[in-house]
C-alpha cells in the first residue's frame, strides 16, 4: 500500500510542495509514497506550480485505516478525518511539537526552522539522494512564502543557505525578484470570496478549551485590503458564530512589516493582554508582527491560561 505524504488543513504553499519533495524523497528510499493535500491549491500555491511544472496533489479528507507521513504540522485540529484508524509513519516539520499520538515507532524529524522544505533538503542531503530541478524551484519557494522573502522572525540561517542551494538547482538568478512575484499573486483578492480569503490560510486551535481560530492575509500593501475589510470582519462574526470563542484575522503588510488584527472575540480585552496594546473598536495594528506561529499563537497561549 503506498503511504500517503499529507500537509495540514487549508494547505499552503509549504504544506503541498513539501507533500511532493517529501513523496520524492521517501519513494526514493524504497518506501512507496503519494503526495496528497486537504484542499485545492490557493492562488499563490497555483502560481508555484505552474512555474516549475508541478501538479497539484490529490485532494484527501479522510485517511480512516491509511498509512501516512505527515509534513507541516503535528496536531490533530489541522489533521483530517480518519486520524484515529490511520498509522502515522513519519513526521517532517517546523512547528512546536502537537498532539498526535502513534501506535508504532516513527521517523520524525522537527527542526526550529523557518520552512518545513528546509528540514527536506538537509534529508535529501542526508541521504545523498539528488533534488529534481522542478522540485527544488518549489521548495525554494515554499521557504521565500514561509518567510515571507526572510523577513520572517522564524527565518533561519539554515532557510537562507537551503534557498542559495535549491536556487542554483532551479536555476534561479534572482529569489528576491521570485518572492515578490510571488506575493503579488498572493496579494490580489479581486473574485475571491470573503469565505475563501478568511480560509486561505487559517487555523483552529485549543486555547486552554477555547476554540480560536486565526487566519491571516500577507499582502504588499494593507491598502489592496482597504475595500473588503468590513466585509472580511462580517465574515470572521459568522465564522465565530460556529462555536468558536475568538477569530482573528491578521492582515499583514510585507513592506511595512506589521499586521492589522481584525477581532472578534466573547473576550476582546484578551488582545490587550496578548499584546499590550489596546484595540480600537474592532482592530489593531501589531508594529512588526509577522508570524502566527512565533509571535502570535504563543502570546494568545498565554493570555487563555
Ligand atoms: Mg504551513
Ligand atoms: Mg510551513
Ligand atoms: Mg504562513
Amino acid at each position: 500500500m503506498s503511504a500517503l505524504v499529507l500537509g495540514h488543513m487549508n494547505p499552503d504553499t509549504d504544506s503541498i510542495i513539501s507533500a511532493i519533495a517529501a513523496a520524492d524523497l521517501y519513494a526514493k528510499r524504497g518506501f512507496a509514497a503519494t503526495p496528497a493535500a486537504q484542499g485545492q491549491p490557493t492562488p499563490e500555491t497555483e502560481f508555484v506550480l505552474k512555474k516549475f511544472g508541478l501538479s497539484a496533489p490529490q485532494v484527501v479528507t479522510d485517511v480512516a485505516g491509511k498509512q501516512l507521513y505527515l509534513v507541516d504540522y503535528s496536531d490533530l485540529p489541522q489533521a483530517p478525518q480518519g486520524m484515529d484508524s490511520a498509522t502515522i509513519l513519519g513526521i517532517v516539520d517546523h512547528h512546536k511539537l502537537g498532539d498526535v499520538t502513534t501506535s508504532t515507532p516513527l521517523e520524525a524529524w522537527i527542526w526550529p526552522v523557518g520552512c518545513t522544505t528546509t528540514v527536506l533538503k538537509s534529508i535529501y542531503d542526508f541521504y545523498c539522494i539528488e533534488i529534481p530541478k522542478n522540485i527544488a524551484g518549489g521548495m525554494l519557494c515554499a521557504i521565500l512564502s514561509d518567510t515571507v522573502i526572510f523577513k520572517s522572525p522564524t527565518c533561519t540561517e539554515a532557510d537562507k543557505q537551503a534557498v542559495d542551494a535549491l536556487a542554483k538547482i532551479a536555476g534561479v538568478a534572482d529569489v528576491k525578484a521570485l518572492g515578490m512575484e510571488m506575493f503579488k499573486v498572493k496579494s490580489a483578492v479581486e473574485g475571491a470570496s470573503m469565505h475563501d480569503l478568511v480560509f486561505r490560510d487559517y487555523k483552529d486551535f485549543d486555547m486552554n478549551g477555547n476554540k480560536v481560530g486565526i487566519g491571516q492575509l500577507e499582502v504588499v500593501d494593507l491598502s489592496i485590503l482597504e475595500k473588503v475589510k468590513a466585509d472580511l470582519q462580517a465574515e470572521i462574526e459568522k465564522v465565530k458564530s460556529e462555536g468558536r470563542h475568538s477569530v482573528f484575522l491578521l492582515l499583514t503588510d510585507i513592506m511595512k512589516e506589521g499586521s492589522e488584527m481584525l477581532i472578534v472575540s466573547d473576550n476582546p480585552a484578551i488582545v490587550e493582554k496578548a499584546f499590550g496594546v489596546k484595540a480600537e473598536g474592532k482592530s489593531v495594528w501589531l508594529p512588526g508582527v509577522m508570524s502566527r506561529k512565533k509571535q502570535v499563537v504563543p502570546n494568545f497561549e498565554k493570555a487563555f491560561k
